[in-house]
């Protein structure tokens, strides 16, 4: 930055130095009637290509700077994000943030490279200038400063429109790319009713909207730089007129006259970037701003003060009293409270909202329980680092998400430094390691964006090979709703049961089998423990479980095959 700066200094005077060339050479030809000599000449050509060599320094170092701040932005951005609780991720919109960490560091960019640059030149021209100016003549610089209140005046007026228009561009732009980010996800539903056409409608409509205010700030940006310019020239014939009578008078020489002009119009353009460059800087404050809100927001769930790592557990967990809400006034759990012994196998049903997928987070501590507290082994989870903590459950997901790469590396995602026999036994556990060697790459295959497609048997496969690399002690499970094929069935039960063997288990559960072999049930219903037990207990109790097990899930699955209804 130092040395940037020095070199844009030196760069600037000799810019500043050049006019006072030209007047003494105009006068030395018009007045002297001398020709230029060929020292000269060479002397003006050395000077040219050391200016240029100063001007490509300072582009290039303060350019970098730029960018490197940047870059680390991004970093600490993308780093930061991972940190942040889920919450954060649940209240916003994956097109908005995506919009803050592209088109919003798009603006921080321009202007972290541009601005210092350009600010610091200008600021040097315009001092410099004005010295040099009220030098040669002070009475045409007033003639010329009257002017300055004039551009100002306007280009302040044009910036605060631009800026306007600039936030709503920005704001339009965070739609169209959440729309985009909506049609991407959603793309199965779109398919499947049809809606392609009225998406299509939708997205238009959005980027007509945009497309309209990004003209608008367009003509105001476009007209900056010609207003700018006109009122340069007009100033210059005003200084022609003016100069032109002291001439005649024999005040001034026609070199002196010439090299004002250029002065003037050397000044001229910092006072119009000046104006451009404070509502660039508005502009780029609102994008800092809202990038910095993000790099700004705490992680919820924090490693506490006095936090200790969490010895290797045998798997007792203990709800205590736990509520929790998202919002403060809409409760989602109330004073939940069971224990389970290590290795039990807990399957939790209840209908749809009662707070199935939440229990399971704060079991996972994507959240801290209000009130209440949930114990592993004795020791409350918020008493321990998130990490030892993490390092000893398994979560599968009813979604599996690969990751782009092999799916060696997708199965490694679990354990990193596995070794290959333990690659190869969390496969074969997991009835992954045949359908893997049967693709011609075997676990080079590529998945993800223009790789290979899996099934959803054998992504799930896939997320209990990882779970086994793991070899957790807690497993949370979310069954897979989604129906998969007879023998891709069998094969995936067959794999989580191997998983859950010896493990402290808890599954939102949605096949029968899975709840009947559970060694206890937990039945919630609005976001109260309704009942407790195991099938059989609970059937003979004849309460909620009884009803959603008659009613609900012998009509949902009586599609399934016959091992699952009998
Ligand atoms: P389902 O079987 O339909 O998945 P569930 O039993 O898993 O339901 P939860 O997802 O735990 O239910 O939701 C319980 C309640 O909490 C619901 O009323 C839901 O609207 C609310 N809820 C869930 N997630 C959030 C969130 N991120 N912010 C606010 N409210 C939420």
């Amino acid at each position: 930055m130092a040395l940037a700066t020095f070199f844009l200094l030196l760069s600037s005077l000799i810019s500043l130095g050049l006019p006072w060339i030209v007047r003494r050479q105009v006068d030395s030809i018009l007045v002297d009637r001398q020709m230029v000599t060929l020292t000269l000449l060479l002397g003006l050509i050395s000077l040219f290509l050391i200016q240029a060599f100063f001007s490509f320094g300072h582009n290039y170092l303060l350019g970098a700077v730029g960018q490197r701040v940047l870059a680390e932005l991004r970093a600490s951005l993308f780093s930061h994000l991972q940190t942040l609780s889920l919450s954060f991720f649940t209240r916003r919109r994956t097109g908005e943030l995506l919009s803050r960490l592209t088109n919003d560091l798009a603006v921080i960019q321009t202007l972290s490279t541009e601005m210092p640059v350009n600010l610091t030149r200008q600021a040097l021209t315009l001092i410099g200038g004005v010295a040099i100016l009220l030098y040669m003549n002070w009475r045409l610089t007033f003639l010329v400063l009257l002017l300055i209140p004039i551009v100002v005046a306007i280009a302040r007026w044009m910036g605060k429109r631009l800026k306007q228009f600039s936030i709503s561009v920005q704001d339009h732009l965070a739609d169209t790319t959440t729309l985009m980010e909506e049609m991407i996800s959603g793309i199965r539903t779109i398919k499947s009713f049809g809606r392609e056409s009225y998406e299509q409608i939708r997205f238009s409509r959005q980027i007509e909207k945009t497309l309209a205010v990004t003209l608008a700030r367009l003509r105001i940006s476009a007209a900056f730089g010609p207003v700018m310019i006109f009122l340069g020239f007009s100033a210059a014939a005003g200084i022609l007129w003016y100069g032109a009578r002291e001439i005649l008078l024999g005040k001034i020489t026609p070199g002196e006259i010439i090299a004002f002009i250029i002065y003037a119009m050397i000044i001229t353009g910092p006072i119009g970037s000046f104006a451009r460059l404070f509502s660039q800087l508005q502009e780029g404050l609102g994008s800092s701003q809202r990038v910095f809100e993000i790099l700004d927001t705490k992680p919820l769930v924090t490693d506490a003060p006095n936090a200790r790592p969490l010895p290797p557990i045998r798997g007792e967990v203990r709800f205590r009293e736990v509520s929790f809400h998202y919002l403060a006034d809409q409760p989602v759990l109330q004073e939940i409270s069971f224990a389970v012994q290590p290795g039990e196998k807990v399957a939790l049903i209840g209908p749809s909202g009662a707070g199935k997928s939440t229990l399971i987070h704060l079991l996972h501590r994507f959240y801290d329980p209000v009130s209440g507290s949930i114990e592993v082994d004795g020791r409350p989870l918020k008493e321990v680092t998130i990490k030892s903590y993490y390092d000893q459950i398994a979560f599968v997901p009813q979604e599996v998400i690969l990751f782009g790469g092999t799916l060696r590396e997708n199965i490694l995602y679990g354990k990193p430094d596995a070794t290959e026999a333990e690659l190869l036994a969390a496969s074969r556990a997991a009835h992954a390691h045949d359908f893997i060697t049967a693709f011609p790459h075997g676990y080079q295959t590529q998945v993800g964006e223009k790789g290979l497609t899996l099934s959803g048997g054998q992504r799930q496969r896939i997320a209990i090979a990882r779970a086994f690399l793991k070899n957790p002690r807690l497993l949370i499970l979310d069954e897979a709703t989604a129906y998969l094929d007879n023998e891709s069935e069998l094969f995936v039960q067959e794999a989580l049961e191997r998983l859950m063997a010896g493990k402290t288990t808890f599954v939102i559960a949605h096949r029968l089998t899975t709840i009947q072999k559970a060694d206890r049930i937990l039945v919630l219903n609005k976001g109260c423990l309704a009942e407790q037990g195991t099938h059989p207990e609970l059937i003979e109790r004849r309460g909620l479980y009884y009803h959603l097990y008659t009613l609900k899930i012998v009509g949902a699955e009586a599609s399934l095959p016959e091992q699952e209804t009998s």
